[in-house]
């Protein structure tokens, strides 16, 4: 019923009117209330705490709904609900997730993640922000770059150093929950990008911007391990999303396929169009059932960060690939946005950089495999589904 519901909203309200958007590199201003209205914005989190109740699996499968349509849907679960959400799910004190998770799974609130700065992506703990505790406040000083839902977003969790001293510096950051009409809070779209273009990507920047105490999440120095963990959530919405782009190309192949005509037959019965159609087909059972079972995992409540780390991988890599061969299928009608595989293509790319890059889930597995890498338990960990619990009402 939630695929049902989810297809329905992306389906009728969204993909009649996405080209139009993407070709002016803007949001929607209908699609964030809708999917609060919809409860899609809370859909994995207990009654409690504004959420619809529904498990993780509900999740990945509203995400692979969404990006069927388009990326930038998803884009919306992977920040809003797995970085950010699930993060203060997992971390936050009880008067924290009252204060700031209840509105954000009621739409409420739109929220975002801001790890990456100008001069540091991949290698994270090098990020160069500072947090220094004043009296009952933090003063919050520096750049985030890359950041979806920068200018619609009303909280960023944002990560800081607040020990530069520290000789790790793993240790060294700190996880704040800032609210974005502070003063000393800028922020702005970056326009010209590849893809997403129906979605929001930009930068926020903190000068001298004032937090109650109250506002750090988790202890001082955990702000890593914090991240990883909003991270392990978010890539698990990717790895669904990118199943459900794989999809998308499948589908418009297989119809196109089966339309166009050359030499005499339909397109569909030349060997080399199979064995991309076949690929397509191997690239979306493997790819679903590497994001349920990570889905599985965290509903049982356990650790899943390689699990989520070779779905991330693997979907994203076969996104990307099969957007590039949908292309090509559709021949020259396909190079042009009168038929939505380019739109694919140039969407299934930013999925292969964000939430780790895919050569750095590759070093995660080669890790694993050589023993080099292990998930030591955390303080915090995100807790397993119980559909009790979950559903209690207020
Ligand atoms: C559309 C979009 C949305 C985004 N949204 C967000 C967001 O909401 N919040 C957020 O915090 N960030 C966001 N990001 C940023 C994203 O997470 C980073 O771009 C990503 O982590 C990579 O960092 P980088 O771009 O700085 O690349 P770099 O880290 O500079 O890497 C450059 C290249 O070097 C490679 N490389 C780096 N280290 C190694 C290594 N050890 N071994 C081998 N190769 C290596 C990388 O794989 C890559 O190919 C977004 C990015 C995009 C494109």
């Amino acid at each position: 019923m939630v695929q049902q519901m989810v297809r329905d909203f992306a389906q009728n309200e969204v993909a009649p009117i996405i080209k139009e958007y993407d070709r002016q590199q803007e949001m929607a201003s209908f699609i964030l209330p809708r999917m609060g209205e919809l409860g899609i914005l809370g859909i994995c989190l207990p009654v409690r705490y504004g959420g619809q109740g529904m498990d993780y699996i509900a999740l990945g499968l509203a995400s692979e709904e969404l990006e069927a349509v388009d990326t930038s849907l998803r884009v919306v679960m992977s920040v809003h609900v797995g970085l950010n959400s699930l993060g203060l799910f997992q971390w936050a004190t009880e008067e924290q997730k009252q204060r700031f998770l209840a509105p954000q799974a009621r739409g409420e609130k739109i929220a975002c993640f801001g790890l990456t700065e100008p001069g540091a992506g991949s290698d994270a703990a090098n990020l160069a922000s500072m947090a220094r505790l004043d009296g009952d406040e933090y003063v919050i000083n520096g750049e985030k770059m890359w950041i979806s839902l920068a200018t619609k977003a009303d909280h960023v969790l944002w990560v800081a150093k607040t020990n530069p001293a520290a000789s790790d510096p793993h240790q060294a950051l700190t996880a704040f929950i800032v609210e974005l009409d502070r003063p000393g809070v800028s922020r702005g779209d970056i326009h010209g990008k590849l893809g997403v273009r129906a979605g929001s990507t930009g930068w926020i920047s903190c000068q001298d911007v004032r937090v109650p105490a109250f506002n750090r999440i988790g202890e001082e120095g955990e702000g890593f391990k914090i991240a990883m963990a909003c991270l392990d959530n978010g890539r698990y919405t990717v790895a669904a999303g990118a199943t459900g782009l794989i999809r998308a190309c499948m589908e418009a192949s297989v119809r196109y396929a089966q339309d166009r005509r050359a030499f005499g037959r339909e397109i569909g019965k030349f060997q080399l169009i199979q064995q991309k159609i076949a690929s397509m087909v191997q690239y979306y059972d493997a790819a679903r059932l590497l994001y349920l079972r990570a889905g599985w995992l965290k509903n049982l409540g356990k650790r899943n960060t390689r699990e989520t780390s070779l779905a991330k991988w693997f979907a994203t890599d076969a996104s990307f690939s099969a957007a590039s061969e949908a292309l090509q299928i559709h021949g020259a009608y396909g190079y042009s946005d009168e038929y939505d595989v380019e739109r694919y293509l140039r969407n299934s790319k930013g999925a292969v950089i964000y939430e780790g890059t895919s050569e750095i889930h590759q070093l995660m597995q080669a890790g694993y495999a050589l023993g080099y890498r292990e998930d030591a338990s955390l303080r915090c960990e995100l807790p397993a589904y119980d559909a009790e619990y979950w559903q209690e009402p207020l």
